[in-house]
């Protein structure tokens, strides 16, 4: 792995009341993804797409740090990108190259799992 950034997964959990992740255990999600794949680290917001997730996302994101991926486990993938657009340009960063947004409502812990690993494997390949 010499030389490359391994991913950042961050999972929005929006709010832990939606019902289209009832069926994802959460914390056991978070540490297969942190201590079995290749992750820098996972971590957990509540809700990135109000106005304390957007103060988040513009103290998180670095200013031009263009080689780091982000991949952010939630809701749809198109709605994720509308929503975080904004704060990915402001910080410089080329969101369709460095953000994979999965939807993972309606899955259980073990199909969030391996969505996640793929999703890793896949960044890792390139
Ligand atoms: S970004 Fe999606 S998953 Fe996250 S809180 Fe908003 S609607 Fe929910």
């Amino acid at each position: 792995m010499s030389g490359k950034n391994l991913p950042r997964f961050i999972m929005c959990f929006c709010t832990g009341e939606c019902p289209g992740f009832a069926k994802l255990e959460l914390w056991k999600l978070i540490n297969f993804v942190r201590n079995e794949l290749d992750v820098e680290y996972a971590i957990v917001h509540p809700q990135l797409c109000v106005d304390d997730g957007d103060r988040f996302l513009k103290e998180y994101l670095r200013d031009g740090e263009t080689n780091i991926i982000y991949i952010i486990g939630g809701c749809d993938p198109r709605m994720q990108k509308k929503m975080f657009k904004d704060v990915f340009k402001e910080k410089g960063l080329d969101m369709d190259k460095q953000l994979i947004p999965l939807d993972l409502r309606n899955m259980s812990t073990e199909e969030a799992m391996k969505r996640v690993q793929e999703a890793v494997e896949q960044v890792l390949k390139k």
